[in-house]
């Protein structure tokens, strides 16, 4: 089968295009011939490297992806060929005790397709049954792959960690990227009111059409200024931030009593010095999160497939091309997500 792989960390020209070995199912898993599959920025760190944290090369990344299933292991009795499928693109043991209480993102093993183990990235892919999210009959198979792992995140950040409330004045970072877009859908289902930031004005008026009631582009406007008169003085219930030293501390200064930042990546910087004074003044909290629990990847695709949250994807490429794809996430320059068509013909 023809695949991407990945053998030293680097620029683009690491990603190698080639023939691999078709994957067999082990007893409780299903192969997928893969239709699409979605750009992440975690798959920007599988192919730079991260400082202090080994990925196990060779390896195809990719952890959002659809298609068909292709074959079944002897234990899967509820999955047919053929069947339309998109992936839950994290992975537990399901036997420990985070995992009995729900919590798999907390699982020891917890493991991600395209980082932890071979991912989407190939005509082929191997996975869990228990990963399986069954796509309705009409419902594309590129917007099946376009949500997984960044609405699953978005989720379990307002959701799970932040305990969204309907009337919450809600900040989220860096409109474009595909975790603040699934970020605004999910905080406006709540009926939270919501702030964006953006870099250009053509993506603060991509992130009002995408649900936002405000935006700030943060290059002309002093985004802090804004979101004080937003709110009329009053501050932030929840400020969603993925930039980290850039926006970080300045957020803690603006939440407003009982408010919570919840960040899921540092792009912008991972070291920052921080003002803790109001955090206890003011009872604040500070909070991490990666991913989430399996069942909340269930209510997600349920509210996507029934079209109550709409991802938004910014362009779609050959599959040959995905360095292109790579480059263009890496520039910062998407509003959504960038798909790669693995097969065109699977439908
Ligand atoms: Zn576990």
């Amino acid at each position: 089968m023809r695949a991407v792989s990945i053998s030293i960390h680097g620029g683009v020209e690491v990603l190698q295009s080639g023939e691999h070995p078709i994957p067999e199912p082990l007893a409780d898993q299903v192969r997928i011939k893969v239709a699409w599959s979605a750009l992440n920025h975690l798959d920007l760190w599988v192919r730079q490297g991260v400082p202090g944290h080994t990925f196990p090369l060779p390896l195809i990344p990719g952890c959002d992806f659809s298609g068909v299933v292709d074959a079944v292991g002897e234990q899967v009795s509820s999955w047919l060929l053929g069947d339309r499928v998109t992936v839950a693109p994290g992975f537990a043991c399901y036997a420990c005790e985070k995992c009995k209480a729900g919590k798999h993102n907390l699982c020891r093993d917890y493991g991600i397709y395209g980082e932890t183990c071979d991912g989407g990235n190939a005509e082929y892919a191997v996975v869990d049954a228990k990963n399986l999210l069954a796509v309705p009959d009409g419902f594309p198979l590129d917007v099946a792959a376009a949500f997984p792992l960044t609405y699953l995140t978005a989720w379990h950040m307002l959701v799970s960690r932040c305990s969204l409330q309907e009337g919450d004045k809600v900040l989220v970072h860096a409109a474009g990227s595909g975790v603040s877009v699934a970020a605004v859908q999910i905080a406006k289902h709540w009926g939270a009111d919501v702030m964006v930031t953006a870099g250009s004005d053509a993506k603060v008026n991509k992130g009002l059409e995408n649900g936002a009631d405000f935006g700030v582009n943060y290059q002309t406007k002093d985004w802090e200024k804004e979101a004080r008169s937003w709110t009329k003085k009053r501050g932030l219930d929840i400020i969603v931030d993925h930039v980290g030293a850039d926006t970080l501390p300045k957020g803690l200064r603006q939440l407003a009593k009982g408010g919570r930042i919840v960040t899921c990546g540092v792009t912008s910087g991972a070291e920052m010095e921080l003002n803790m004074a109001p955090l206890f003044f003011k009872s604040l909290s500070v909070l991490g999160s990666t991913m989430g629990s399996l069942q909340d990847m269930h209510t997600v695709a349920d509210l996507v497939f029934s079209g109550q949250l709409t991802p938004i994807i910014d362009s779609r490429y050959d599959f040959a091309d995905i360095a292109l794809a790579h480059q263009r996430m890496g520039e910062r320059q998407a509003f959504g997500k960038l798909l790669l068509q693995v097969n065109p013909a699977v439908e």
